[in-house]
């Protein structure tokens, strides 16, 4: 099978007769000689050789790593593609007219044929080290972040300095030489990811967005093939960063960079799925061809100079941005519902010339992202996207919202061969799967959900794990991981292997992932249906909390040692922390509370008198409109501040009925202070109608009638809620006939039971947050950022959130990092930059959770 793979000589030669078949498109040069004295080839496409240093350029790397063999192949099957289809494909000619193409296929070719033909597993490249051991890792041999070691026999060993190595200096000459270049993107194995270059900052870059959305453009192209989902994962402290790498060097000189990491294996010493990978990873270069012009600094459009939300509500949101206004240009919104997502036509919501958007229709307590770029309608230039927007629509009016996180002490894996199992709990990562070494392995997340509400009508939930590594899980499309809710009598002992394999479970949740759909660097999210929420709700209301076993592949297929995968527990020395804890999160209501009130005063209004205590609606004799009016206090309803109206409804029953089929009662929602003479009525100003008509032949069907408030009377009813004050109904007779006379209906009165009743349901809920907090300041403790506050003396406080932001003041709890969520009043931004300017804001919550409008600290580099 290995045959399969071309060799380096044998590359060579393809591009050589490329060369000869293709002039005007095609070049093969060497920029520099390995210490093996082979030549290192960097072959260009252009659609007009001569030319191609003018145009911005993609620079395509691979192989760096000796063992990793599918870059070279990679790069041989793309320039092949090309040159196959460039005369006869319109839009390849179109990118190649303006762009070019670099490819150094094999960054490492003395490694490679020393991988092919004596040791596979062969990485660093072929130096004779000074004390006689072989090999420098020359993807640590960059300057950026270089880390001097003597370590010569490691795999990672860096080389005696930056730069030490001939491998190296060739791609640096070339690379510095050609300020064309604006994407870089080194191809590696394995792991199905792209590895965005990180500047070694906990903060984003101005570019994050940009590597991201690049990133997941080329994901989607994948994903369209072969259904294999690729992760997008910047790599930020506290994990370990990669040292040296020509990434970060790219990066360094303001190139978009990022490594492929492509496919399951290191060394493709087989075939299953070779072809696959690359006939998937051609669309994917070519997503990224296309972008090439766009961080050209010859691009006549830049991105807009700001971005901002203004407004949220439970189902709208209001962003604007800044730009210099030019009739040729416009601006492209992108909205998304997770993170590291594509912008592409199809979440493209807006194309708009305005400096502003207001998005519509909307779920409430739903993360949504917006980016935001600038097109240059006559030239078709794209300006790199602003740092994306993250925000959570509210609640809606009878919604709370609640995240819960993993209990760290319930929290861990056991795996069937390994004793310490206990010591698996709190601490680092949740291994899941089977693994030739520690047999099946089951997580454990325990979710406390003590401070759910007695009452709390789950209406969803969703359970996150976080995927910090998919490396060992080699096989694709093998396996499926699964979360299931246990029963609480059947746990024993949960960090017992036994045990938690004879856990009893209630229900599997949401729908099973599959091996090929394990990225890592993006959440998996499991969504409850409305079954399992249920099940959820009554299980919390009888342990107050719960215990979920997250499962994996049990067997291993022939000849292979692992199906494995890890998910962060965000605790620990290596866990990401706060925001990568597996978490629930809840949207719920309560269960009502009904109060009947009856009415304080009842009318018939007829043109001839006013009737008090008695109610009829219909036409007199000579056929005015014969009106029923009824007056509600609703002062025995709780405090609005801490009510909300969720249902409301009119009852009423009738007794004499002397109507016919074409006559109609509607109830209108009028002024509690109209007063009660035929003049005044008629004239009535109408503030809302309440639910629908109602029809003779349904009266007569029903001696019960109910007119259901829609949400525009809901809303007035809460509105009078307000000032506790009366509230009225008129009801009206209509008919398209135009003469009715005597014709009328009478309704109870006098008998409580059916007597008119306005029927409200409500629940205790918040209407505003607590005090903002007070004394906010920004301090150095030990050479750390530290964040100090006071907290508002209310007992409604539940906490505060404080969210880091390098771009703008969040307006969301969601816009940025969050540092903290609890009730100190300090926090320390662990692995903050100290050089680079950021806001924090901060937010008071209660138990809604209404937030707080933020107060923002503002870090200035001095
Ligand atoms: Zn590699």
């Amino acid at each position: 099978m290995k045959q399969l793979y071309r060799s380096y000589d044998e590359s060579t030669e393809i591009f050589k007769q490329f060369q000869e078949k293709y002039p005007n498109y095609f070049k093969m040069e060497s920029i520099g000689k390995t210490w093996e004295k082979r030549d290192i080839n960097l072959i260009t496409i252009s659609s007009d050789i001569k030319s191609a240093d003018n145009n911005p350029a993609l620079f395509f790397t691979g192989t760096i790593h000796a063992r990793e063999w599918v870059g070279h192949e990679l790069g041989i099957e793309f320039a092949t593609y090309i040159l196959d289809n460039l005369e006869t494909d319109p839009t390849l000619q179109s990118y190649l007219k303006n762009i070019t193409i670099y490819m150094v296929p094999c960054a490492n070719p003395d490694g490679y044929e020393y991988s092919r033909n004596h040791f596979s597993f062969w990485r660093k490249n072929r130096r004779v080290n000074a004390d006689g051991s072989y090999g420098v890792d020359l993807n640590r041999n960059f300057p950026i972040g270089y880390v001097k070691s003597t370590a010569t026999t490691s795999n990672v060993y860096g080389g005696p300095e930056p730069f030490s190595e001939p491998e190296t200096r060739a791609l640096r000459d070339f690379v510095e030489a050609h300020e064309n270049i604006t994407i870089a993107l080194d191809y590696h194995s394995q792991g199905n990811v792209f590895f965005p270059a990180h500047d070694f900052r906990h903060e984003d870059t101005i570019d994050t967005t940009d590597m991201n959305t690049l990133c997941a453009n080329m994901a989607e192209e994948i994903r369209k093939i072969s259904g294999r989902e690729y992760g997008i994962h910047q790599g930020k402290p506290p994990t370990k960063l990669i040292s040296g790498s020509g990434r970060e060097f790219y990066h360094s000189r303001g190139i978009i960079s990022s490594v492929v990491e492509v496919g399951t294996r290191n060394i493709s010493d087989y075939m299953d799925d070779m072809n696959e990978h690359l006939r998937e990873h051609i669309p994917a270069l070519l997503a990224a061809v296309k972008e090439v012009p766009n961080y050209s600094e010859k691009n006549s459009v830049y991105r807009v100079k700001s971005f901002e939300t203004t407004e949220i509500g439970s189902n709208h949101a209001n962003l604007k941005w800044s730009y210099e206004t030019d009739k040729n240009i416009f601006f492209e919104i992108y909205r998304s519902l997770k993170d590291k997502n594509f912008c592409n036509p199809s979440n493209l919501i807006a194309r708009t010339q305005s400096l502003e958007f207001s998005d519509i229709n909307l779920q409430s307590n739903i993360d949504y992202f917006y980016n935001i770029r600038v097109v240059n309608k006559k030239t078709g230039e794209k300006s790199p996207f602003y740092p994306q927007i993250r925000l959570r629509t509210d609640p809606d009016y009878d919604e709370f919202s609640r995240t819960y996180y993993a209990n760290a002490k319930e929290t861990g894996y056991v795996a069937e061969n390994l004793n310490d199992n206990s010591k698996h709990f709190g601490v680092n990562s949740l291994f899941v799967g089977v693994d030739e070494n520690k047999g099946v392995s089951y997580a454990i997340v325990t979710i406390n959900l003590k401070s759910l509400h007695s009452d709390a009508l789950i209406k969803s939930a969703t359970f996150n794990l976080y995927p910090i590594n998919r490396v060992s899980t080699t096989i694709e499309k093998y396996g499926e991981w699964n979360v299931g809710i246990v029963d609480p009598d059947s746990i024993k002992d949960i960090t017992n292997f036994d045990d938690v394999e004879n856990m009893k479970i209630l229900r599997y949740i949401g729908r099973p992932t599959e091996s090929h759909q394990l990225t890592q660097g993006i959440w998996r999210s499991w969504h409850l249906s409305g079954l399992e929420c249920l099940d959820l709700q009554q299980l919390a209301s009888s342990t107050e909390k719960i215990v979920l076993r997250v499962e994996g592949p049990k067997e291993l297929r022939v000849g292979r040692t692992r199906q494995m995968m890890q998910w962060d527990i965000g605790y620990g020395k290596f866990g990401y922390g706060l925001g990568y804890r597996p978490r629930l999160e809840l949207t719920y209501t309560m269960k009502p509370t009904i109060t009947e009130l009856y009415p304080k005063a009842v009318y018939t209004v007829s043109k001839e008198e006013v009737k008090s205590d008695e109610i009829s609606a219909g036409y007199d004799k000579d056929g005015s409109a014969i009106y029923s009016t009824f007056e509600f206090n609703l002062s025995s309803l709780p405090p609005y501040n801490d009510t909300f109206i969720t249902k409301a409804y009119f009852e009423l029953n009738s007794t004499k009925i002397y109507i016919k089929d074409d006559i109609r009662f509607h109830l209108e929602f009028v002024d509690e202070n109209i007063d009660q003479d035929y003049k005044s009525i008629t004239n009535r100003e109408i503030i809302q109608n309440v639910g629908f008509d109602v029809s003779a032949t349904e009266l007569k069907n029903n001696q019960k009638q109910y007119f259901t408030f829609d949400t525009f009377s809901e809303i007035t009813l809460n509105e009078k809620l307000k000032s506790k004050s009366d509230v009225a109904f008129v009801l009206k007779p209509t008919s398209s006939k135009k003469a009715i006379k005597n014709k009328s209906v009478s309704w109870e009165v006098k008998n409580k039971s059916l007597s008119p009743k306005l029927i409200i349901e409500h629940i205790p809920k918040r209407r505003n947050p607590v005090e903002k907090v007070s004394n906010a300041k920004i301090i150095k403790d030990n050479g750390k950022i530290k964040i100090t506050w006071d907290n508002p003396k209310d007992e409604a406080f539940k906490g505060v959130k404080v969210i880091k932001n390098a771009y703008r003041k969040p307006y969301s709890t969601h816009d940025g990092q969050k540092i903290y969520a609890g009730v100190d009043d300090y926090t320390f931004d662990d692995f903050g930059a100290k050089d680079i300017n950021k806001y924090y804001a901060i937010f008071t919550y209660d138990d809604v959770p209404n937030y707080s409008k933020p107060v923002i600290l503002e870090y200035q580099v001095k």
